[in-house]
């Protein structure tokens, strides 16, 4: 019987939601609160240049997502680059783009060297998630690379991606990352390529939404649901800036603290938890420059406190021809929702950036900088705290029809956009076929574990 229902939130998860849920019949409407779909993985302009406001690249292994792009004809169209990685130890920049490279660099000594090594690849052989998610990472790390390697190397790393939350964090949530990392080796593939559609995430959004439509979605944009209550006679009443509508199923698909201040028929205690689960969230920043910097997609920090947690060139991925021969540089950084960045202007977090930048990059100057713009985003992903699995908020709710799926439901994976199209499916398919929506894709990690 066909049903009307709602999804909440235009980022890939509500996208992809609609994808599966609208060609078994049902009439599906998706609310957006901003004015162009895509959440974190949203397209901005920065000066004159149009690119994605967070950096995202795709891998080739991210077959989920892939199929998606294949459906909307894009998948063809993707390029697939060999990235460099940089690596600054608090006072040179190195290469460790191979592994000769890696072994050459001065501020590990040799045997940490080869214990990060061998803590990487014994990490992309392990399969039992749920022990490493009862081990605090720093245990884990210190048990397999030692102490001077945990301090040199991964402390600074967890500590630019997690703040104070990495001490509450499970190994599992390195694992998790390894794990995303090895996954192209583990399908076959010899070497990591990094990929983009032409034209970046405006480009496949608009595919989406056309195909969408196509479909018969409804796409609601700058319409932010502000409550959803029960209808006496069955169906969930959905307050929106556009006004009333009535569903008999509603989809929410945005970060439980968010979900939490709209979902008014929820009891108290229910609305509570979802207000408790803790986010990390980011201010990053996206630089145009009229040069290059050293051309390496990703650089690592170590060795001195930086205001951001990494360098990510985004042009050492992307022809600089799809940003207008600029170069385009972000400086995320990662930071819990009541951090000061979330309150200082834009010019004010240039000011603390740019001379960190140039303790990387001295010879940046003023004038090569074209454009700051900075996006802040309170709740990202979930902080990967010890027995996160057990704490997970169920997807289905007290109240009939209405379900919440978000980046919280992706258990001891990392977030990205190829996760989030798996917990779409997934979550679309046992809503199609009437099963209890279960609180977390256990099925998924599962399959991914004997891959
Ligand atoms: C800095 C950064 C770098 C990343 N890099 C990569 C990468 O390289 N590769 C990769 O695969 N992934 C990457 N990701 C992750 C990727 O962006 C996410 O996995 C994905 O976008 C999550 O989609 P989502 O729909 O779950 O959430 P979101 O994108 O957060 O979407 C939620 C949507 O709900 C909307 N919403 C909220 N409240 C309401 C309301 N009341 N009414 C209506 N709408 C509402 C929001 O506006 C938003 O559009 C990155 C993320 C970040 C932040």
């Amino acid at each position: 019987m066909s049903e009307r229902w709602a999804v909440v939130g235009g980022g890939m998860l509500g996208l992809t939601l609609a994808l599966r849920t609208a060609p078994a019949g049902h009439e599906v409407v998706l609310y957006e609160a901003a004015d162009e779909l895509g959440g974190l993985a949203s397209a901005w302009r920065i000066g004159d240049v149009t690119w994605d406001r967070h950096y995202h690249v795709t891998l080739l292994s991210d077959s989920a997502y892939r199929n998606v792009l294949r459906e909307i004809g894009l998948d063809d169209s993707m390029r697939w680059v060999e990235t460099r990685t940089g690596f600054f130890d608090g006072r040179r920049l190195y290469s460790i783009s191979s592994s000769v490279e890696y072994l050459k660099l001065p501020a590990l000594s040799l045997v940490d060297k080869l214990r990060v090594g061998y803590t990487i690849w014994h990490g992309s052989r392990l399969r039992d998630w749920r022990t490493l998610e009862r081990t605090p990472v720093e245990d884990w790390l210190v048990s397999l690379s030692g102490r001077s390697a945990f301090e040199a190397l991964w402390r600074p790393l967890l500590e630019a991606k997690l703040g104070e939350g990495w001490r509450d964090t499970s190994a599992a949530f390195l694992w998790a990352t390894i794990q995303r990392l090895y996954a192209a080796r583990r399908t076959g593939l010899k070497k990591e390529m990094f990929g983009y559609a032409p034209g970046g995430y405006a480009a496949v959004l608009a595919r989406f939404a056309d195909h969408l439509r196509s479909l018969g979605v409804s796409i609601r944009l700058s319409d932010p649901v502000a409550a959803i209550d029960r209808e006496a006679d069955a169906g969930l009443r959905v307050g929106s800036r556009s006004g009333e509508d009535v569903f008999d199923r509603v989809v929410v698909t945005s970060a439980p603290p968010v979900a939490a201040r709209f979902t008014t028929c929820l009891p108290e205690a229910e609305r509570a938890r979802l207000a408790a689960v803790r986010y990390q969230g980011i201010v990053c920043a996206s630089l145009v420059l009229s040069r290059p910097l050293e051309g390496y997609y990703l650089t690592y920090l170590t060795g001195r406190k930086m205001p951001f947690t990494a360098i990510v060139e985004m042009t050492g991925l992307v022809d600089a021809a799809e940003v207008g021969g600029r170069h385009l540089v972000y400086l995320p950084r990662y930071v819990e929702a009541s951090d000061r960045y979330f309150r200082m202007s834009d010019d004010e977090i240039r000011a603390e950036f740019l001379p960190a930048l140039r303790v990387v990059h001295p010879d940046v100057r003023d004038e090569d900088i074209l454009a700051f713009r900075v996006s802040r985003v309170p709740q990202v992903f979930p902080v990967p705290v010890l027995g996160y699995s057990e704490q997970v908020a169920p997807r289905d709710t007290s109240v009939p029809g209405l379900h919440l799926v978000s980046s919280a439901n992706i258990v001891n994976g990392t977030l990205n956009v190829n996760e989030t199209v798996q917990l779409a499916e997934r979550t679309a398919s046992e809503l199609l076929r009437g099963e209890p929506v279960r609180s977390h894709p256990r099925a998924l990690v599962g399959e991914r574990s004997e891959a």
